[in-house]
């Protein structure tokens, strides 16, 4: 479904991402996994058109989609839930959702995937008319995510979903991601907590200082207590 081939990204002199290959296929939960710095952001910012490769190509369904803009990227099926969650503060929950879906011509189909990411996410009903900066770090998470999902994208990247969370909500976050699997989506997973994505994942990417050091088998990498101390600083991988 989503293929890179050697791609790279370059900031001036720093080199994010150098010369990586990835897939995903569909219905597949993939994790991108690595410490802070790896290049992670980099390498999905690329498939989302929001950074340049520098060298390499991105194709999507078979389609080169290497140089299409991000709203192109859109359009095609992809979608991203950024870094750090990125709500709209001082917009309701509701008109987040509504951008989130605003590429989608349809009304009816707008209204089927509100109603069905409502009731995936009951506690965006609940809080339909907040302000989304009122909301929990664990609720803004959930509005991100769906916000992007209201696109109807095909795969879709989660960057960090459970950074800054407390233990009992990364746990939910997890739960989320392991529900929208079984709906079927394909999900590129970028992760520093390890052992909760390689739980939920398929397979698995390990990157370190822009090089993957590790694809396979999400089980084969979280039986790999040599991979997981030396590249991810973890001790017995659970
Ligand atoms: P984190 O988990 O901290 O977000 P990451 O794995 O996502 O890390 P990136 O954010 O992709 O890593 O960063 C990869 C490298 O590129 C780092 O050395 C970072 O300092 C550098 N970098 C990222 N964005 C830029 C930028 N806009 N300009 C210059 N260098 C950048």
């Amino acid at each position: 479904m989503l293929e890179l081939n050697s791609v790279s990204v370059d900031y001036g002199a720093v080199k994010a991402v150098q010369s990586v290959n990835l897939r995903v296929n569909e219905g597949e939960v993939v994790a991108l996994l690595g410490p802070n710095g790896a290049g992670k952001t980099s390498l999905i910012s690329a498939v989302m058109g929001i950074v340049q490769v520098s060298s390499g190509n991105i194709r999507f369904e078979g389609r080169d989609v290497t140089l299409a803009p991000p709203e192109e990227k859109v359009r095609c099926g992809i979608g991203i839930s950024p870094e750090g969650r990125r709500v709209f503060a001082n917009l309701t929950v509701a008109e987040n959702l509504q951008l989130g879906g605003s590429a989608q011509p349809d009304k009816a189909i707008r209204a089927e995937q509100l109603t069905k990411y409502l009731e995936m996410f009951p506690i965006l009903k609940e809080r339909y008319h907040q302000k989304a900066g009122t909301l929990s770090g664990g609720e803004q998470q959930q509005l991100a995510i769906s916000r992007c999902l209201m696109s109807r994208p095909r795969i879709v990247m989660l960057d960090e979903p459970s950074l800054g969370l407390a233990p009992v909500i990364v746990e939910r976050i997890f739960e989320l991601i392991a529900e929208l699997k079984a709906s079927g989506l394909t999900i590129l997973l970028v992760e520093q907590n390890a052992n909760e994505a390689l739980s939920v994942a398929d397979r698995a990417y390990l990157l370190h200082s822009g090089r993957l050091r590790f694809e396979g088998a999400a089980q084969e990498l979280l039986n790999s207590h040599d991979l997981m101390s030396h590249y991810m600083g973890l001790g017995e991988a659970q």
